[in-house]
């Protein structure tokens, strides 16, 4: 039986979502700590362009699409050199910025060590190039990268891309957001220090606007410029248990995975996120999740406005087995301390 008023399913159907394209679970690296267990392992599969394509353009016209966009994988970047469809990352940020969406494209930079570089670099800036008008430079693009002690060479890939970056582009600017763990903070005041030694102007920005003079470690508010065209942001995040991360001692255990597909802050969003396995999974790291497939049984796309009806019946099947559950938990634990007073009243009689 469905729970009529399951809150959760109808945080679905009121409020905005994101769409996240998991684009690949391919990655070169095979990071113990991924939440999505991405690896080299797993198959060299891509969702096409033309699909994402196909659910963006269902999507644009909802007024319950917030426009926000995630392209991440596994590694996207490998499709340059295992999917066969020429240019596959720009096609997709073209895709995104022509439909009037904001766009988040994570990358490990592993590539930055690879031939492939100078293509991916030079894609990276024809699209920022493309968007870009004179009158205001900042176009709604953002590349994820991380620094952290799990993601093999992290420091120098980071450096490398945001060095090289600042160096290609002529006409634009370049939004770079650090994501951290809180133990590892310590290597973002490494990297800008390194930043500074390699490169001209490298200072942080106050939020409000103008210089900040302050030159020491960098808070997580600050933003800093890199020779005036590229923006690093830092986000300092939690290491969940999801995926191979649950072997790692101290990873954080999320009491309810099924549940955590609203973005933290003001307000709210729903996380949508369609896998290269087929499946669109409410949130965006492992763990216990809601999941319905987002393709037929021959292939093809099945339409979003099932799949969102899918995912609302899903998630009110979801909480009625939590509520089910925890009050049997409940129940439980209050007989055993019931019995746990019977026996000490037993005991105390006894004497
Ligand atoms: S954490 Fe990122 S870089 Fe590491 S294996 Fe997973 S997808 Fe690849």
């Amino acid at each position: 039986m469905l729970c009529r008023n399951s809150s959760a399913a109808g945080a679905i159907q009121k409020l905005p979502y994101i769409m996240i394209f998991k684009t690949t679970h391919y990655c070169w690296n095979n990071c113990p700590h991924c939440c999505e267990s991405a690896g080299a392992n797993m198959p060299k599969k891509y969702i096409s362009s033309a699909i994402i394509e196909n659910y963006i353009k269902q999507a644009i016209n909802d007024p319950k699409f917030s426009k926000d966009l995630v392209f991440t994988g596994g590694e996207i970047m490998s499709a340059y050199k295992y999917h066969n469809e020429p240019n596959y990352v720009k096609n997709l940020l073209n895709l995104a910025l022509n439909n009037g969406c904001s766009v988040d494209i994570k990358t490990n930079a592993g590539w930055t060590l690879t031939p492939m570089r100078n293509i991916i670099f030079d894609d990276m800036v024809d699209v920022l190039s493309a968007h870009s008008i004179s009158s205001f430079r900042l176009i709604p693009m953002q590349v994820s990268l991380s620094l952290d002690r799990f993601h093999p060479h992290a420091m120098q890939k980071n450096i490398d891309f945001i060095t090289e970056m600042s160096r290609r582009q002529k006409n634009s600017t370049c939004v770079i957001n650090i994501s951290s763990f809180g133990q590892d903070t310590d290597m973002i005041d490494e990297m800008l220090g390194k930043l500074r030694k390699q490169n001209n102007d490298v200072h942080p920005i106050s939020v409000f606007g103008g210089t900040n003079n302050n030159m020491s470690p960098a808070p997580q508010n600050d933003m800093w410029s890199v020779n005036g065209n590229i923006i690093l942001r830092f986000s300092i995040g939690t290491l969940f248990d999801g995926g191979r991360a649950k072997n790692i001692e101290n990873a954080y255990h999320t009491p309810m995975p099924q549940f955590s597909f609203l973005t933290p802050g003001n307000p709210p969003k729903v996380l949508m996120a369609f896998d290269s396995f087929g499946n669109v999974t409410l949130g965006e790291n492992s763990g216990k999740k809601i999941t319905v497939p987002w393709r037929n049984k021959d292939g093809t796309p099945r339409p979003l406005n099932n799949i969102k009806r899918d995912l609302e019946k899903q998630t009110a099947i979801e909480e009625e087995r939590w509520i089910f559950n925890e009050t049997n938990r409940r129940v439980a634990q209050s007989i055993k301390k019931d019995i746990n007073t019977v026996l000490i009243l037993f005991k105390s009689k006894k004497r």
